[in-house]
């Protein structure tokens, strides 16, 4: 069966992307009480000195505090929502969204989706004030044993990240069903070219290189109160020196700013694609149909 390919979909990053924070630290390291200059250094000296991946480095890190190992997914999903966005984020996924009120966008049935593929901790997001808006949020697990988290259940590294761009390209959703498996492009949910994703730094590189390879968008944003200049620094070598993204912005996501002028210049493009796309279709019928 072939997808009328009228949907588009937005895939975020979290960490420094919605968010000017790493989730774990008002969350998980604030309620154990856990200094995150510390927290985060420990991490990486596994990484360095153990060969530890990333993810797996700091959910080790988590489980070695007694009040951590205490806690259950319940209790991560209750924490996420004292987390906090950059300005703009969540009003911003209802906005776009608005975008497709006109009529002839109702008529196609085209409409926006927002993703969200994080290598924190979904138990954290699920229970944070976007979730309501987004489709499908993917990131690590813990396992639970008696009700108390126990063990990594799901990483999802830097590079395991574009996987989950292959599952909404494919609307494979569900974790069980296999995203390897061969599908048509027209049988697709939401072809590449759909699709948009924004970042912010290194880890989000494979999932720039998937979207400019394959037609998509990639946007990277920085976070313009960052004195130091390292979140800028960041976009900047992604922007001009690697030419991974097509755009980068502050990450403001009120409505006017650059990088909310940016998307919604790119959706609206996409959308406009979706109904001249349709017009040539029936011109095409239309000339196709046998003369009395
Ligand atoms: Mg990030």
């Amino acid at each position: 069966m072939t997808h009328p390919h009228n949907i588009i979909a937005i895939v975020y990053d979290f960490d420094h992307t919605l968010s000017p924070h790493y989730m774990q630290d008002h969350t998980i390291l604030r309620h154990a009480g856990i200094d995150p200059r510390k927290f985060w250094p420990s991490c990486t000296t596994l990484i360095h000195e153990k060969g530890y991946d990333q993810e797996l480095a700091y959910m080790k890190r988590l489980l070695e505090h007694e009040a951590i190992r205490a806690l259950s997914n319940q209790d991560l999903k209750n924490m996420g929502a004292d987390l906090t966005f950059f300005p703009g984020v969540p009003d911003c996924f209802e906005e776009l969204n608005a975008l497709f009120t006109p009529q002839e966008y109702e008529e196609l049935g085209i409409r926006l989706e927002h993703y969200v593929v994080s290598s924190g901790l979904k138990a954290i997001l699920d229970g944070s004030r976007i979730a309501q808006y987004v489709k499908a949020i993917f990131g690590c697990e813990f396992d639970e044993d008696d009700g108390h988290i126990s063990f990594p259940k799901r990483t999802i590294s830097h590079t395991q990240k574009t996987q989950f761009l292959f599952r909404v390209n494919k609307g494979l959703l569900d974790l069980d069903q296999d995203v390897n498996d061969h599908m048509p492009e027209e049988m697709r949910r939401v072809p590449f070219r759909h699709m948009i994703y924004v970042g912010d730094g290194p880890t989000d590189v494979p999932c720039f290189t998937l979207m400019k390879k394959n037609g998509g968008f990639a946007v990277a944003v920085y976070n313009a109160e960052d004195d130091s200049r390292r979140s800028f620094e960041k976009c900047y070598q992604l922007a001009h020196h690697a030419e991974r993204v097509h755009f980068m912005a502050p990450a403001d996501y009120r409505a006017g700013s650059h990088l909310r002028l940016i998307l919604e210049q790119h959706v609206k493009e996409i959308a406009n694609g979706v109904i001249d796309e349709r017009k040539q279709g029936v011109e095409k019928a239309r000339v196709a149909a046998p003369t009395p």
